[in-house]
């Protein structure tokens, strides 16, 4: 996998507005912000995209979400309300290919979605009609007793 700025970021190499880092994640601030709140959590292994997860990284993945949460009640947007985005490949707009989180807010952030460039796939379509009792199952680890 080709290096990255977001991995240069999480080993220290390239200076950034750091916000948060522990032993799975890092969040700084984005270079080119959104909204007045725009913050980036990444997991420090550098999973290229959310199509690359693995039952491994649950637990960065969790930890970006909360982070992000927590960073939200710092950043004083937790009750006014913001947005989470995360992008997967060329039709999100993905443009690093070290997965992150967007945690965006202090203003109105308007609807969720700006119009698409081109009509959707025929798949997206499919997506969108396949009634819930049919959607397909994939296998996810089973809760521990132990827990
Ligand atoms: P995405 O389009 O989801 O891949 O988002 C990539 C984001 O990374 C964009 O919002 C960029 O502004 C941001 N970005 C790129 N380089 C840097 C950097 N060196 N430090 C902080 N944010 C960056």
């Amino acid at each position: 996998m080709t290096d990255t700025v977001f991995a240069q970021i999480v080993r220290g190499e390239i200076p950034t507005d750091l916000m948060y880092q522990d032993e799975l994640v890092t969040a700084f601030r984005d270079i080119q912000p959104q909204a007045p709140t725009h913050i980036l959590v990444v997991p420090n292994k550098p999973v290229p995209t959310l199509a690359d997860v693995t039952d491994a990284d649950e637990a960065a993945l969790g930890r970006m979400i909360r982070v992000a949460a927590r960073l939200a009640e710092e950043e004083g947007i937790d009750e006014a309300g913001y947005r989470l985005i995360l992008n997967c490949r060329a039709h999100a707009g993905q443009e690093v290919y070290h997965l992150h989180l967007h945690l965006l807010g202090g203003r109105p952030l308007g609807r969720m979605l700006s119009e698409s460039e081109e009509p959707p796939a025929p798949s997206d379509h499919l997506a969108r009609v396949i009634p819930p009792h049919n959607l397909p199952r994939f296998p996810l680890p089973q809760p521990s007793r132990d827990a």
